[in-house]
């Protein structure tokens, strides 16, 4: 099947979708379930598809692929890189790239969904694929379960699922507990008073006041946390003014915050909010700014026993040199709301998709950070193989080893 895989893979990635703008991908995902024999479930939370394939008595095993694609324009040079232009959620135009992988999830799972189905005689129980749309935002697992996603699918037993990451293809990243961090949306509004930029002296300057409040919020993690914990505090967006020569009358902020636990989590959120009161009063603000959470999703938390059941079914599939432990890692995923909403574990992993000669060299040399382009980066340029198999089989194993024996004839 690789032959058709790539080819799926390569569709997918000239093809990209924006989050709850997933339709070509959500039909092309439901015609190929349809066809394998599952039964599907289409537009679950917007564009969410779940297809099941009940196969006698046994555990339910659900497996997660996630569709959607970013306001990213491409800059991999590959000869199937997209130049697709949407428009985001907010109005602004933008590229749209597979720059999470995503698509490479989706090929996986499709992958996976034919080889369980094609060898149903293999196992015994049933098997639920969730394609969910949405993940950049945060929403969309919380889209398909408000949705009903376990209403029209059977409750599973256990939830698995992976993420392509900047690291040695063929290579498996398993790591039991708190293994994304959680992920909190900030937006911040600075009040100032607006005027001519020739009489800053009738104006109170909300520009001056971002800047310097995005200053003191790196503070946070470098000054009050210990070394021993670890967050992420980034200012993604700066938005003000329209002209050099207006002083306008606010100033926005996009604040992203990773955490791995809870009481840190709460130290961060309220010395955001201390910062950005405290800078605005020392500006002489006419208002005080506000701070709204627009997204809030929790760390995923793979269970420790479910987990080292699974690392040691991959070490015994391919390998233990080819499983690695990566510990916590800053990126984050919303997959754990399909398991917490179901009060059932998890066990989530990455999967390798990057060069493995490009990365060996670059680990050699210590530059993987600088030379070997993350998530969400415009080169970000998974190999297809053996990025695919390796996705697909890690799916597989992991799903048989949780499935029942066929019953004997
Ligand atoms: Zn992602
Ligand atoms: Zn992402």
């Amino acid at each position: 099947m690789l032959p058709r895989l790539r080819d799926t893979y390569v569709d997918l990635h000239e093809h990209p979708e924006l989050s709850f703008q997933e339709h070509r991908t959500a039909a092309l995902v439901a015609e190929r379930l349809a066809a394998l024999g599952y039964v599907v479930h289409a537009g679950v939370g917007e564009t969410g598809v779940a297809g099941v394939l009940s196969n006698g008595d046994g555990p339910c095993v659900l497996l997660r692929a996630d569709m959607d694609a970013l306001p990213v324009t491409e800059e991999t040079g590959l000869p199937y890189a997209s130049t697709v232009r949407a428009t985001t959620a907010d109005g602004t135009e933008s590229g749209v790239m597979h720059a999470c992988g995503h698509d490479v999830h989706v090929t996986a799972l499709l992958g996976a969904a034919d080889l369980l189905a094609q060898g149903r005689s293999a196992w015994s129980g049933r098997l639920v694929v969730v394609f969910q749309p949405a993940e950049e935002l945060g929403r969309g697992a919380t889209a398909m379960v408000d949705g009903g996603l376990y209403d029209l699918v059977p409750r599973p037993d256990i939830v698995l699922g992976q993420h392509v990451a900047p690291v040695s293809a063929g290579v498996l990243g398993v790591h039991g507990g708190t293994a994304f961090a959680g992920n909190d949306v900030l937006d911040i509004r600075l009040v100032g008073r607006g005027g001519h930029g020739s009489r800053p002296e009738a104006t109170v300057d909300p520009v001056v006041m971002a800047a310097s409040t995005v200053l003191r919020l790196q503070t946070i993690v470098s000054r009050e946390l210990a070394a021993a914990e670890s967050a992420v505090v980034t200012v993604g967006t700066m938005r003000a003014g329209t002209k050099d020569n207006i002083i306008p009358g606010d100033a926005h902020l996009g604040v992203n915050v990773r955490s791995f636990d809870e009481a840190v989590r709460a130290r961060i959120l309220a010395s955001v909010e201390r910062i950005v009161q405290g800078e605005a009063a020392a500006a002489g603000a006419p208002e005080p700014p506000t701070v709204t959470m627009r997204d809030s999703f929790p760390p995923v938390v793979n269970d420790p026993a479910e987990t080292e059941r699974t690392r040691g079914v991959f070490a015994a599939h391919f390998g233990a040199a080819r499983v690695i432990d990566p510990g916590p890692v800053s990126g984050s995923e919303d997959v754990g709301i399909l398991a917490t909403s179901a009060d059932v574990p998890i066990v989530f992993w990455l999967l390798g998709g990057w060069d493995p000669a490009a990365f060996q060299a670059a680990a050699l040399a210590g530059t993987t950070d600088r030379d070997i382009p993350s998530n969400h980066s415009p080169r970000f340029a998974p190999v297809p193989h053996p990025t695919l198999e390796t996705g697909v089989e890690a799916l597989v194993v992991a799903a048989l080893d949780r499935l029942a024996a066929p019953a004997s004839p």
